[in-house]
Parts: structure tokens; C-alpha cells; sequence
């Protein structure tokens, strides 16, 4: 079936919204969005090293938004919540950053909560201006500028913008690639509280998610025709966070393949070079 309504979404911005997994068992099935994709693919190694989050090492800056509209709102310990899984999804980083001699600093500014005049979408394949919209609530002119400005007060090399949203979806990115619409080259990562199964979102989801904003691509290749790439990135990193997501992140790690697109590394072995969609 083709899914007319995203597929025009994406052609107007030429953006790709990517997912993420959830731990099993809830995990989706990949056909699930290889059919809502159509021909499109989430992979693409153009967005290695691109945008405002274009590289996860020096000083990066994670600015919060906490979203809310008519029919969802925070609370402080709903937020508290929160905020102690995405610690623990900066200590992951960390972690894995000093294990490939890389210097990395996250700095956390927050916008506060932002209220949204039109209800937040939890399609990840709706028109994201409303998360540019969301952005100049808080008084930002635009996206960039507020980037920008970010990079200035806090000396930083880099910028994620955070939405959090306090309902019940599949968290994703939108990575700034070739062909998208420089409004979008401040990238962000859309967070919902808790997945679809009203389980609440996990650490290593939104590990998963700043990885994307830096450049990570699927290593379950959810849009692929075929499971060949999913298969081959399985038996070679089963434990890579864009392989799978676990409720225990010291399961997890950061296999080459993603250390590559994150720039932790410049150099890609040539058998994994079949994992990127443009060679
Ligand atoms: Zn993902």
C-alpha cells in the first residue's frame, strides 16, 4: 500500500524522519516500516557529519523543549523522570566516547515548557514545522538562530534540540541530510515519554536517538526491500544501540560501524562499507 499522505511530506522537504526500537518484546516489526516508507530510505551516510549536531565530540549542547498542547502536559515528576534517563543516556555516550579516546562534554539548557497551540503530533511522518514552530514559542526568531546563539554562550561545537513530548509513541529523529531544507540543519530529536504500549521510554532510546542526530544510521535497516543488511549488522553487532535497545544499557555498546558515522572515527572497513547506502 502506498502511503500517499508521507510520502508527500516527504517530497515537499525532502526530510526523512527515522524511528527507533523499542526493547523487546515490543520491538516493531521492520515490515511495518518498510511498507509505510515505500521506496524511501532512513540510511543515508550523507547525514554523517551535517548540521548542528554534526559530530558527537567536544562540547555539545542539548537544549530541552518540553512540549505541551491542549491534551498533554508535564508534570514535575513525570519530568524528573525524564531527566534522570536521559543522564543516564549522557553517561552511556560518555562512556563509549572515552573508550575511543574521544573528548566529549554534553551541557543541558532547557527551554522550559513550551506550550503548543496545535496538538503535537505523534506521527513521526507529519510535516515537522510544527517543531519549528514549537521552537519560536519560546521566543527563539528561528531554529538556526537559536542554535547559534547556544554555540555562543556556551562555547559549544555542537547543538541538539530535544522535544520531549508526554505521550505514548515512537520517539524519532530528523537528521539534517543532502536535499533537506536548511531550516532543518538545527537537528532535533523528538522524544514521547513512553512507547506505544504505555511503557515508558528507556535510556538507551534516547541514547539511540542523539546518536541518529549525529549522523548514526539504523543498523536494523528498517526500510530495507530485504532483511540482507539487518541479518548481516545482527551477526556482526547484536549488541550495537542502533542495532537494539535494551532496559539495561550496560547490555548495549557502540560497535565501528556507528562509531563511524558519529565521527569517533574517519576510517571505515571496507566490509562494512555494504552497510551504507551511498558508497
Ligand atoms: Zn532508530
Amino acid at each position: 500500500m502506498r502511503p500517499t499522505r508521507f510520502c508527500a511530506a516527504l517530497a515537499l522537504l525532502g526530510l526523512l524522519a527515522a524511528g527507533c526500537p523499542r526493547p523487546e518484546p515490543a520491538r516493531i516489526s521492520t515490515g511495518a516500516y518498510a511498507e509505510r516508507a515505500g521506496t524511501v530510505q532512513s540510511n543515508q551516510a550523507s547525514r554523517r557529519n551535517n548540521g548542528s549536531a554534526a559530530v558527537l565530540r567536544g562540547r555539545v549542547v542539548l537544549y530541552h523543549l518540553w512540549a505541551e498542547d491542549a491534551g498533554s502536559s508535564w508534570t514535575a515528576a513525570r519530568q524528573a523522570d525524564v531527566q534522570d534517563r536521559v543522564r543516564a543516556a549522557i553517561g552511556f555516550l560518555t562512556r563509549w566516547a572515552r573508550t575511543y579516546g574521544i573528548d566529549l562534554t554534553f551541557v543541558e539548557e532547557a527551554a522550559g515548557r513550551v506550550r503548543s497551540a496545535s496538538d503535537l503530533p505523534t506521527d513521526m511522518f507529519a510535516d515537522p514545522i510544527w517543531t519549528e514552530r514549537l521552537v519560536q514559542s519560546t521566543g527563539a526568531a528561528d531554529s538556526s538562530r537559536l542554535v547559534a546563539d547556544l554555540k555562543r554562550r556556551h562555547k559549544a561545537d555542537e547543538v541538539l534540540l530535544v522535544i520531549h513530548v508526554n505521550k505514548a509513541a515512537d520517539s524519532y529523529n530528523l537528521a539534517f541530510r543532502a536535499g533537506v531544507h536548511p531550516a532543518y540543519a538545527a537537528e532535533r530529536i523528538v522524544c514521547f515519554s513512553r512507547y506505544p504500549d504505555q511503557r515508558p521510554t528507556c535510556a538507551a532510546s534516547y541514547a539511540h536517538e542523539i546518536l541518529h542526530a549525529f549522523g548514526a544510521g539504523e543498523l536494523y535497516f528498517p526500510f530495507d526491500r530485504t532483511d540482507e543488511r539487518a541479518k548481516r549488522a545482527g551477526h556482526l553487532f547484536p549488541n550495537d544501540i542502533l542495532f537494539r535497545v535494551d532496559l539495561n544499557l550496560d547490555a548495549l555498546n557502540i560497535g565501528p560501524w556507528t562509531a563511524y558515522r558519529i565521527g569517533w572515527t574517519d576510517h571505515l572497513d571496507a566490509d562494512l562499507r555494504a552497510l551504507e547506502d551511498e558508497n
